[in-house]
């Protein structure tokens, strides 16, 4: 691990203004690695400590007041702060009620301990899992490498990676989080060194890697997630949520999906399907969503849902378990809600 100095920032501001006065715009160029913000610092901590990345200087925004509130209430819908963690979001009566499909989310990500520690901005900053990703020895096309290492049909280790947009990164984005948060329409509040203020729906905030290999979102290193907002629903909304892992105590997400739909009795009006692990960042299935859209909630037309979802499924060699496991994971999670 690389000596690095520790900054207490006090405001977004503050932290902002210490990014800016570590760097000039030419120093950043030449490395990212300068300064980087730490929230709940899982994800930053086993960077450093695996020699991946090498700060000069750790921002600790944790401390910066006021980012760890939730507020809920019927015209402006539910806030919460970039730093709220995960334990108490997944505590909070409001969410349990009104967004199920969010609650069940954050209950089955990491372990207790790590609920305590994560943050929401870290959750959906974090980066992929990919382990060629995370190891220094391997040169891969997110680091500026010329292959990915998982793709290989015969020496690639690719069984938790990606089926669907997987044309250049096969990789997983590692929130499970953010697969609800979409689902719910969610909106990311960005703040940028100029003190400007910016609003992007949670759709937008994630990069394909077809857009751009070395991003997994839109955030640029001199910018703070500062609020997560998710829009009221409405009386006839229902969510649902469901997670599949390879061991019962507590694992990374092979698939998960959430279900946000309108209802009315036993009829969808409308559907947002939102699949985690599945694709370089969470994954919305406008083929099921569209195949949902005034559909009885039945068997036969869930199991129709979760197959179109998967139509354009391409696994690699040794994840093509994937694509039966989505198509009964996507049933079962629209099951739910009847
Ligand atoms: C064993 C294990 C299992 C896990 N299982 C799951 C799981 O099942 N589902 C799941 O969703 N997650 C899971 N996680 C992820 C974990 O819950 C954390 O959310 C995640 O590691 C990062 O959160 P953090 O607050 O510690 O972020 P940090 O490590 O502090 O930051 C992560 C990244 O986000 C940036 N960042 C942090 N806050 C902000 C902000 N406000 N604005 C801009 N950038 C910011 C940092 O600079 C950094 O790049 C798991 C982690 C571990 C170690």
């Amino acid at each position: 691990m690389n000596k690095f100095s520790w900054y207490e920032a006090k405001s977004v501001e503050d932290a902002l203004q210490q990014v800016n006065s570590t760097l000039s715009d030419e120093l950043y160029e030449a490395t990212d690695e300068a300064a980087v913000f730490k929230s709940g610092g899982i994800d930053v901590f086993d960077w450093v400590k695996q020699g991946i990345l090498k700060p000069q200087k750790i921002v600790n925004i944790r401390n910066i007041p006021g980012l760890d509130k939730i507020s809920y209430d019927r015209k402006e819908g539910l806030r919460m702060g970039s730093n709220v963690t995960l334990a108490e979001i997944a505590s909070h009566p409001e969410i349990k009620t009104r967004y199920l499909a969010l609650h069940l989310a954050v209950n089955h990500a990491a372990t207790p301990q790590l609920r305590n520690m994560s943050t929401l901005g870290g959750n959906i900053a974090q980066r992929n899992r990919c382990w060629y990703f995370r190891s220094a020895d391997h040169d891969c096309f997110r680091k500026g490498g010329d292959r990915c290492f998982a793709r290989h049909s015969k020496t690639g280790e690719n069984e938790n990676h990606a089926i669907l947009d997987n044309g250049s990164c096969v990789s997983v984005h590692a929130s499970s989080i953010a697969t609800a948060l979409m689902a719910f329409n969610a909106s990311v509040v960005i703040v940028n060194a100029e003190g400007q203020q910016k609003t992007v729906q949670m759709d937008d905030f994630f990069v394909s890697a077809g857009e751009d290999i070395a991003m997994e979102n839109i955030l640029k290193p001199k910018e703070i997630i500062t609020e997560i907002i998710l829009p009221t629903p409405s009386k006839n909304t229902k969510s649902a949520y469901i997670k599949q892992v390879a061991r019962e105590s507590y694992d990374w997400s092979l698939a998960d999906v959430a279900v946000v739909m309108e209802v009315s009795g036993n009829t969808c009006k409308s559907a947002n399907i939102v699949l985690g692990a599945a694709a370089p960042v969470p994954y919305r299935s406008l083929e099921a969503q569209q195949a949902m859209e005034n559909k009885t909630i039945t068997g036969e037309n869930a199991k129709a849902a979760a197959e179109a979802a998967m139509a354009k499924a391409r696994p690699l060699s040794k994840n093509d378990y994937k694509v039966p496991l989505f198509v009964s994971t996507i049933k079962q999670t629209i099951m739910e809600i009847s």
